[in-house]
């Protein structure tokens, strides 16, 4: 197994044009996924998570993406044709996304619906033009007795859906949320990807079927080697599943680590408190401690840390560009300038005791990369 990282995107900026101007929904991102794990991404709503996966398939047809690199398996995929991307997705990267209901047709059985994906995937042989498609599904009607139908059996069995050759022969309507989101997951695996991009894919599940679905997306990483890139809103989903999480806030990373080190050193205040929020078995607190205010509009975003007006511990720096200052453990990488050398942090105030050496700082690693806050996972900046 190659030890480069599956998918690499390095810097990237994505902007869409609005009445208000050009506004930035993600602004200089860069993070890997490596083989066989599964990264999370959490954050607010409006904090670009899903604009960074969509930017990377190539979805948004009316944003400017650009980027230093999206690198996928040591490919470049800056620049494709929307004939290569549409190559990549479904057959290298597929994407889950949260509803199913609005995901899947309602008007196809589900059986129909993924053994479709499998004959693009062309792993069958079978034709997947829609001239094929017509005169099998209305003239010659052999559509269930395909070598595609008896794939999107097994693909339904291998996401634990009971009876599945029954199941097969059902509209979305007629199954629950829980099977709907399997549904939707057999169809992401039918063309055998080696990405799956899992966008909130339980946040419209009660809890026991969210771990179900969790459980079921670890196994099949097992299973399979898959790589999973889980985008959530939840923390406590990413404690429960991931390996490596990022959190973004206004389209900016704030904090990434593995995620034992992000639950046990949390540094950004944004990650410290988002944990807070979560409910604990053993809590004695009435009430939950929520952050005060919302995430800024990406065209109001304040200047240097998008979230100073919403931090209780923002101080003199706060305005200047942000860097990425690493923790000890390796990959521990925090953009707060609380971890400026020059700032003294008593955990409730910060105080910079020297104003030139803390620039410097800053400058300093602007300097060493020209994308001034990129994270290099495992440690070292390059
Ligand atoms: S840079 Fe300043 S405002 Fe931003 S999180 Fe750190 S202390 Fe708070």
């Amino acid at each position: 197994m190659s030890a480069e990282p599956l998918l690499e995107v390095e810097n990237l900026h994505t902007t869409f044009e609005t009445e208000r101007g050009e506004v930035p929904a993600v602004d200089g991102v860069s993070f890997t996924v490596d083989r066989g794990e599964v990264f999370g991404v959490v954050g607010e709503s409006g904090s670009g998570k899903s604009v960074s996966a969509l930017s990377v398939l190539g979805l948004l047809d009316s944003a400017r993406v650009e980027a230093d690199a999206v690198r996928f398996d040591g490919e470049e995929l800056l620049g494709k044709s929307d004939r290569e991307m549409r190559e990549v997705r479904g057959n290298r990267i597929s994407m889950i996304f949260q509803d199913p209901m609005s995901s899947l047709n309602p008007v196809m059985t589900v059986g129909e619906q993924i053994a479709e994906v499998v004959r693009h995937h062309g792993e069958t042989g079978e034709s997947a033009s829609l001239l094929s498609e017509l005169r099998r599904k209305y003239v010659t009607g052999t559509s269930e007795k395909s070598p595609s139908w008896g794939r999107a059996v097994e693909l339904l069995e291998t996401v634990g859906i009971p009876e599945p050759a029954e199941r097969a022969h059902e509209y979305p309507h007629q199954l629950s949320g829980g099977m709907k989101q399997r549904v939707m997951i057999a169809q992401a695996l039918a063309g055998d990807p080696d990405l799956l991009i899992a966008d909130e894919p339980t946040t419209a599940l009660d809890v026991t079927i969210e771990a179900q679905i969790l459980n079921e997306l670890l196994d099949l990483r097992d299973e399979f080697g898959l790589s999973i890139m889980l985008i959530t809103h939840d923390l406590a989903v990413v404690r429960e599943t991931c390996d490596r999480v990022a959190v973004m806030y206004a389209g900016e990373l704030m904090e990434t680590a593995d995620t034992a080190t992000l639950f046990e050193d949390p540094r950004h205040p944004y990650t410290r408190g988002l944990i807070s929020s979560i409910p604990r078995v053993d809590d004695d607190r009435e009430w939950l401690d929520a952050i005060e205010g919302n995430v800024p509009e990406p065209a109001d975003k304040p200047s240097g840390c998008p979230f100073r007006d919403r931090c209780d511990a923002a101080f003199a720096l706060c305005d200047q560009p942000l860097v990425g200052y690493r923790g000890e453990q390796a990959g521990h990488t925090t953009w707060c300038h609380l971890y400026n050398d020059a700032v003294e942090y008593d955990g409730e105030d910060a105080t910079v005791v020297d104003v030139d050496r803390a620039r410097e700082v800053i400058e300093e690693h602007e300097a060493e990369e020209d994308v001034p806050y990129r994270p290099q996972f495992g440690g070292e900046y390059a």
